[in-house]
C-alpha cells in the first residue's frame, strides 16, 4: 500500500510507500512557517502555524511525473534543503544536504488521496512548540525521541546502500537534482510582513 503524492496543480505526482515507522509530526519552528510563507502557501499551515510532516526514508518516495518541476530553497545558509513543486509552490519536503543522510520530512500538503493518518498513523509528535500560536502550547516531543527513531534507519540505509534510491539527488555526483537557493533576509521579512 502506498500513499499518493501530488502538488496542488497536479503537474508533480508520485507515491510514498506505507511506513508504519514514520514519524508523524507537527513542527512549529520559524523556518517551517517562513518556508510556507515565502512560497506564498501559508494555507498549508494549521491554525496554530504548524506544519504537518511525515518523516520517512527517501527510498520510499517515487516521483512518477513532473520531477523536473522540483526546486529547492534553504531558509538559512546552514539549513536543510526544502523541496517544493515550482509549478504551484506546493511544499514537498525537507532533506539533508547529501544523499548519504537518508531522510525526508514530507509536508503533508503534498500527500493526497486519503487521510495521511491512514497510511502513516496519527500525529504522535510535536516539535518546536514554543513557536505555536496561542496557549497552552502543544506537548513538546523531545528532540532525542524524534532522532532516536530516525538515526538508526538513516544509518541502516547508509550501510545497505538503499540511500542511493532517492528522487532528490543525483547520487553519482552527490548533487541535489535542483540547485538550492538560499532565501534572502529581505525575502523572508517580506513574507513575514504579509503574514501579520
Ligand atoms: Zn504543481
Ligand atoms: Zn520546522
Amino acid at each position: 500500500m502506498s500513499h499518493d503524492l501530488a502538488c496542488r496543480c497536479g503537474a508533480v505526482r508520485g507515491t510514498v510507500e506505507r511506513d508504519p515507522r514514520a514519524n508523524h509530526i507537527v513542527c512549529y519552528c520559524a523556518d517551517c512557517q517562513d518556508y510556507a510563507r515565502v512560497l506564498g502557501r501559508a494555507d498549508v499551515l494549521d491554525e496554530r502555524g504548524g506544519s504537518e510532516i511525515v518523516q520517512t526514508l527517501p527510498s520510499f518516495v517515487t516521483i512518477t511525473q513532473g520531477a523536473d518541476r522540483l526546486a529547492c530553497l534553504r531558509m538559512t545558509p546552514k539549513g536543510p534543503l526544502r523541496w517544493y513543486a515550482a509549478c504551484c509552490n506546493t511544499p514537498i519536503g525537507n532533506t539533508a544536504l547529501i544523499p548519504q543522510i537518508a531522510f525526508v520530512g514530507l509536508v503533508a500538503a503534498c500527500l493526497t488521496g486519503r487521510p495521511v493518518a491512514e497510511t502513516f498513523g496519527p500525529v504522535t509528535m510535536w516539535g518546536f512548540t514554543a513557536g505555536a500560536k496561542g496557549e497552552p502550547k502543544p506537548p513538546e516531543t523531545s528532540f532525542l525521541r524524534i532522532m532516536a527513531r530516525i538515526v538508526p534507519r538513516t544509518l541502516k540505509a547508509r550501510f545497505d546502500g538503499s540511500y542511493r534510491r532517492t528522487p532528490f539527488f543525483d547520487v553519482a555526483s552527490g548533487q541535489p537534482v535542483a540547485a538550492p537557493r538560499t532565501v534572502t533576509p529581505d525575502e523572508r521579512a517580506q513574507a513575514q510582513a504579509q503574514a501579520n
